[in-house]
């Protein structure tokens, strides 16, 4: 033996009994012993921290990251004489039959080991480890791969006709036919070599589709102006332990060997993944100090700063001032999207209803902001897995790729009725389910997959369309908003509606001229305000706000609660029932939990459900017509804020609303007899 075979061979049992990897070893080849079956191959996993090895030997260390297939043939070797030495499986025959998978705990953080699916060339020819990350786009089900088999010599005077001398074991990158075949031969007498059936040892696998996280880019809205786009995606296999271990729409760091496979005249680059993590969300870079600034001049009110949040957010789409209530409405949608696991996150998703549809499209300000393309589906759909094995593969579709984030679904009337019953049934339940027939993908029993949709919904609705095709109803409750053509529970399934109708001949101006200097050069920064505030900068701030951990004081707590009951009480009726559903409790404690995230502030106040109940009474206005609690049509932004004196004159004004809250509260809320128009 060569002398540097056997030092690594050293190397590697002392390793394995430093890093407490030999008791495992032992463990395994124990559970394998005592269930006295015999079997083609028996396998194990060694986990390998690289540096340590480096360190204890740099010939081992390198063949490990670079030559995997070479390295687990020394440890092959190792775990060989263990077993025979030691006795430890009774049943196994030869070297041939161990199957040792190589798993580092990491890679050197170094550039040569990152594997960017954007760059080429891509280096799939050298089976080494690489990292890489992506985002799961498409998940194949769970089928069955030949681990290993094992092959006899049909010529029966031949020695080999027996025994355990020919054993086939799966390698990264290969296919099922690499692994098991029928045109080996025997290499003592040339016989054709068949396969001993009963020996063959299945593992799982599964299929997944990946693209780079940088993809995702061409489905966020401000680079719309770019419609023709192509993504490239990647394949990963997941087998045996590692099976159902991703799940569609998160983005994973993962290690593995990137091969090469040939299925008819295609070739294909993927990745054999060795170990998966789950990418934790970007760290707060903090906030500009500009908002930091303006957060101290305006910490005299609870409702200055993010007033001039929305006021000059999207300045770059529409002017300072425009369409405040829909910007405010957009910021608290950006702050409660989550992209943790969370199973308890709250979402807030927007119906609008405008003339001008520029806005939501250029402002989802979130790293997963999806603009749904009009010709894909939303919701998960299932599919032939495109390598030609037949099983079924489950797409993402938009609303998973904007898991964690926000999914703009563009105009919801251009949607097909059956697609807007999904839609509702969604946002109802924040699952869907996937049906794959089993007769269709080769199964023998249908399967049902419940994924859940952890997304914010963006739409909006043409004012003038939605409003011309029906003619107008005589009795039409005062504020509410002829919507015949969407369906009522779909309506009620969207946490705000809000109309865009501050577009008065006063504020049509300041837009034309805004749009005129667009048209005359994209480039120019139209206003100053612009470069103060950057969309960088409300990026950032999104991220900030987002992730601070808000509680609601006992106050808050009481007037969500008063206002709840007492507005409960007022929109009852007899035929209808109440038009108030639970869902709206949950939803006015995230508008209020939102605006205090937005305000950088840790404790839910009266003042942010102040303006989370102005904001829920205009959506149910406009959904159901006024009640006792009017409030005015622009109820969040009455004026124009053009200066301090105007901003002065808005809080005085929220304060009233705020006395006319409890006074509402007060007069129809818990605990107080009212005449309804039950009685
Ligand atoms: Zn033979």
């Amino acid at each position: 033996m060569r002398p540097d075979l056997l030092r690594m061979k050293e190397v590697a049992l002392i390793y394995l009994d430093r890093s407490g990897g030999l008791q495992k070893f032992v463990d395994d080849c124990k559970r394998y012993n005592d269930s006295k079956q015999s079997y083609a191959v028996y396998r194990f996993i060694i986990s390998i921290n690289p540096s340590d090895i480096a360190e204890l030997d740099a010939a081992l260390g390198n063949q490990i990251l670079h030559k995997p297939m070479k390295a687990a043939q020394i440890f092959q070797s190792v775990c060989f004489i263990a077993i025979k030495t030691l006795s430890l499986i009774e049943q196994l025959q030869t070297e041939a039959q161990i199957n040792i998978v190589l798993k580092p705990t990491h890679l050197p953080p170094l550039p040569s080991y990152v594997l960017s699916l954007c760059e080429f060339p891509l280096d799939y020819m050298s089976q080494r480890f690489y990292m890489s990350e992506g985002i799961v786009i498409a998940m194949g089900t769970v089928t069955k791969y030949t681990q290993g088999a094992r092959f006899l010599c049909s010529e029966e005077t031949c020695p080999f006709s027996e025994g355990f001398n020919y054993i086939r074991v799966h390698i990264p990158g290969a296919t099922e036919s690499a692994t098991v075949r029928n045109d080996f031969v025997c290499s003592l007498c040339a016989s054709p070599l068949q396969e001993d059936m009963k020996f063959r040892v299945l593992g799982d696998k599964q299929l997944v589709e990946m693209i780079d996280a940088k993809a995702l880019s061409a489905f966020q809205g401000y680079s719309n102006n770019k419609p023709h786009f192509r993504i490239q995606s990647f394949t990963v296999f997941l087998r045996d332990e590692l099976s159902n271990k991703m799940k569609i729409g998160n983005r994973y760091r993962f290690i593995g060997i990137p091969a090469c496979i040939q299925n008819c005249s295609q070739v294909t680059v993927c990745i054999e993944v060795n170990s998966i993590q789950l990418c934790s969300p970007e760290g707060t870079s903090g906030i500009s100090e500009n908002f930091k600034y303006l957060l101290s001049l305006t910490s005299s009110s609870c409702w200055r700063f993010t007033a001039i949040l929305a006021n000059i957010f999207a300045s770059q789409v529409v002017p300072p001032g425009t369409y405040n209530t829909l910007k405010l409405s957009i910021l608290l949608s950006l702050v409660q999207t989550c992209d943790r696991e969370r199973e308890t996150a709250d979402y807030l998703d927007l119906l609008i209803v405008t003339s001008d549809t520029l806005i939501a499209d250029s402002v989802c300000l979130v790293a997963r902001g999806i603009r749904h393309p009009a010709s894909n589906d939303i919701f998960p759909t299932v599919s032939k897995d495109k390598h030609g094995t037949g099983t079924a593969s489950i797409q993402a579709c938009s609303a998973l790729l904007a898991k964690g984030g926000i999914c703009f679904i563009g105009d919801l009337l251009s949607h097909k009725k059956d697609k807007l019953e999904l839609l509702q049934s969604v946002l109802e339940s924040r699952t869907t389910t996937v049906f794959i027939p089993g007769k269709k993908y080769g199964e023998d029993v249908d399967q049902q997959v419940i994924l859940p949709i952890q997304t914010s919904f963006w739409t909006f609705v043409d004012e003038d369309l939605s409003s011309k095709t029906y003619v107008q109803k005589d009795n039409t409750l005062i504020g509410k908003l002829d919507l015949r053509s969407i369906a009522a529970n779909l309506l009620d399934a969207f946490g705000l509606l809000i109309r865009c109708n501050e577009l008065s001949c006063q504020r049509a101006l300041p837009l034309l001229d805004h749009i005129m200097k667009k048209a005359i050069d994209p480039e120019e920064v139209p206003y100053t305000i612009s470069q103060q505030f950057r969309t960088q900068d409300y990026e950032e701030l999104i991220v900030f706000a987002k992730n601070l951990q808000v509680e609601l004081s006992s106050e808050a707590e009481r007037l969500i609660h008063g206002y709840y009951l007492a507005s409960r009480r007022v929109r009852t009726d007899s035929i209808h029932g109440s038009k108030l559903s639970t869902s709206a409790l949950k939803l006015l404690v995230s508008l209020s939990k939102a605006h205090t995230k937005l305000s950088l502030r840790k404790k839910v106040l009266e003042e942010d459900v102040l303006i989370a109940v102005l904001l829920f009474e205009s959506s149910l206005t406009l959904k159901h017509g006024a009640s006792v609690f009017c409030v005015a049509p622009n109820a969040v932004f009455p004026f124009d804020l053009i200066d301090e004196n105007s901003l002065q004159q808005r809080d005085v004004y929220l304060m009233q609303c705020h006395q006319q809250l409890l006074q509402f509260i007060a007069t129809y809320g818990p605990g107080t007899h009212v005449t309804t128009s039950e009685e």
